[in-house]
């Protein structure tokens, strides 16, 4: 079918079945990605919240992490929330020691970074990509972004409290990457945000070809 495109859910581990149910949910054709074949197909990818270190150990034994660099070096979409940012990240604080990363988002992230006390938490961030209503975002023992390099636009930070001025989402081109948990409440605006990058790329290839 040359109308919804095809956004896989990499399904080493983690949350994948909610991704899943949001994309579809807003028309697009998703389904979880098991088999380095399926990657092929996919005109957009979702790294899924879970235990990035888990992630990683996966990957790198059914060897996933050349394929997944290659996939966004071919500039197709990918949207990471949670340990799905971990995994996108270019380097990693407080990671383990073998813990390796696809890469690609020009970012320094802690992982757990909001400490223990506040293990998880719910919070009202403001995300002006997706509107002036505040997104209402679940982060379970989430990383924060530390720093960002050149290029990397930062669309969503904590507004106040103590953590105020914190970076919780971020996108660099094709790579958009949240410390919460979208997929985990019924607001669909961030979901949305990616299905219309994957729709703008495959419309711009279509329209080169
Ligand atoms: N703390 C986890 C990690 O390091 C991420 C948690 C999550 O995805 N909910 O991978």
């Amino acid at each position: 079918m040359s109308g919804a495109p095809f956004i896989g859910v990499l399904a080493l581990q983690g949350d994948v079945r909610e991704h899943v149910g949001a994309l579809t949910r807003l028309g697009a054709d998703s389904a979880p990605v098991r088999a380095l074949e399926q990657l092929d197909a996919c005109d957009g990818l979702v790294i899924p919240g879970g235990e990035s270190t888990t992630m990683s150990r996966l990957a790198r034994i059914d060897g996933w992490f050349e394929p997944l660099r290659s996939l966004r070096a071919a500039g197709v979409p990918m949207f990471g929330s949670c340990a799905g940012m971990i995994m996108l990240a270019d380097q990693v604080l407080d990671a383990r020691p073998d813990q390796e990363t696809v890469g690609g988002l020009d970012v320094v992230v802690r992982r757990n970074a909001f400490g223990r006390q506040v293990d998880s938490f719910e919070m009202d961030v403001d995300m002006p990509v997706l509107g002036e209503r505040p997104f209402h975002a679940v982060f379970i023992r989430a990383p924060w972004v530390e720093s960002v390099g050149q290029g990397v636009e930062v669309l969503a930070e904590i507004s106040a409290g103590e953590r105020a001025g914190t970076i919780v989402a971020v996108r660099q081109g094709p790579v958009l990457a949240t410390s919460f948990h979208p997929e985990l409440t019924p607001d669909d605006r961030v979901h949305r945000y990616f299905v219309d990058m994957v729709e703008s790329r495959v419309e711009r290839s279509r329209g080169s070809a």
